[in-house]
């Protein structure tokens, strides 16, 4: 058996240069062997308030360059085991969101063919609609973790059914997630209604608002989460603005009050085990990025997502 792509090191190649992929993986144009692909999907005309996610997938992989392959906390080895290639951006329409989630969901449909769990680097959080489309065409509807300041469960935005604000009550509607083990982390800020959190729990979903958490470890929330998923098929959106704007302020809808970046990584650290079979980093806007650090935060919690996937070896 051949040993599975490995990132390039930054003890033989500067940071600074080499391939503008996700940790300077190989670039992948065929999925054939691979066990992890990072699409990159740059696209922000789903959003409400400010742009520049369209910039997201480019300064995630800019800033992954930093990290090394071995987590020393945890002991995960994700490179030892699982071979993972960035197969480069889809080829949205940057003047049709609809067109755009077509092309999406196609392009989803390719790649599900293949035995390969996708992570996408987005990309405002409307991707994410189109991702559990072609999830559920191959999967059914599936369990969902999904941390985000936001509940995005409006019904329309200037009578748009589809945009970054109504995405879980589409995939609600459509069937395409199982309401009882949908799980939403991090809601907080003002509502359009006073129901704007009440509603989605009403058809099943649990919900954990940040004041909730503050001054809490997240360790066993991830753990609970894990036990009550047990083995079904799992998709983790990760929105970043579910981040502090202290932590994460290059996004689009910042909400105060939100997650510490340790409460982040205890979150995901604690859903080691679940049958993860694709995840997303959504909302990283770089033109409002003034130290890079979300975009560095967000290629950091991809990291930490890599090391909860089903197959990855401990050291
Ligand atoms: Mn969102
Ligand atoms: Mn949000």
């Amino acid at each position: 058996m051949t040993k599975p792509n490995q990132p390039i090191s930054g003890n033989d190649l500067a940071r600074f240069s080499g391939p503008s992929t996700f940790m300077r993986l190989p670039q992948a144009a065929s999925l054939d062997g691979l066990d992890v692909a990072f699409v990159g999907i740059p696209m922000d005309i789903g959003t409400s308030w400010r742009s520049g996610t369209r910039f997201g997938p480019r300064q995630i992989r800019a800033e992954s360059a930093m990290i090394r392959p071995y987590h020393i906390q945890t002991g995960a080895a994700p490179f030892d085991s699982l071979n993972m290639a960035d197969i480069g951006d889809l080829a949205i329409n940057t003047f049709s969101l609809a067109d755009s989630l077509r092309i999406i969901a196609e392009s989803y449909d390719a790649i599900l063919k293949h035995s390969v769990v996708p992570v996408a680097l987005g990309g405002d959080h409307s991707i994410t609609l189109p991702i559990l489309r072609a999830i559920a065409r191959k999967h059914g509807p599936v369990a969902l973790v999904h941390i985000d300041a936001h509940a995005d469960v409006n019904d329309e935005m200037f009578g748009e059914k589809e945009t970054h604000g109504t995405v879980f009550r589409r995939a609600y509607e459509e069937g395409l997630i199982d309401p009882e083990h949908t799980y939403q982390v991090g809601l907080r800020g003002t509502g359009y209604l006073a129901t704007d959190f009440s509603e989605p729990q009403s058809w099943g979903f649990q919900i954990w608002q940040a004041p909730d958490l503050w001054h809490r470890s997240l360790a066993g929330l991830g753990a609970e989460i894990r036990r009550d998923i047990g083995n079904r098929p799992t998709y983790v959106t990760y929105d970043i603005d579910s981040l502090d704007p202290a932590y994460a302020p290059g996004t689009g809808t910042p909400e105060i009050g939100g997650l510490t970046t340790a409460q982040a990584m205890e979150l995901i650290r604690g859903l080691r085990g679940l049958n993860i079979i694709g995840c997303d980093m959504v909302e990283v806007s770089p033109p409002y990025d003034t130290t890079g650090n979300t975009a560095l935060t967000a290629a950091n919690l991809v990291f930490e997502l890599l090391c909860v996937l089903p197959g990855v070896t401990y050291r």
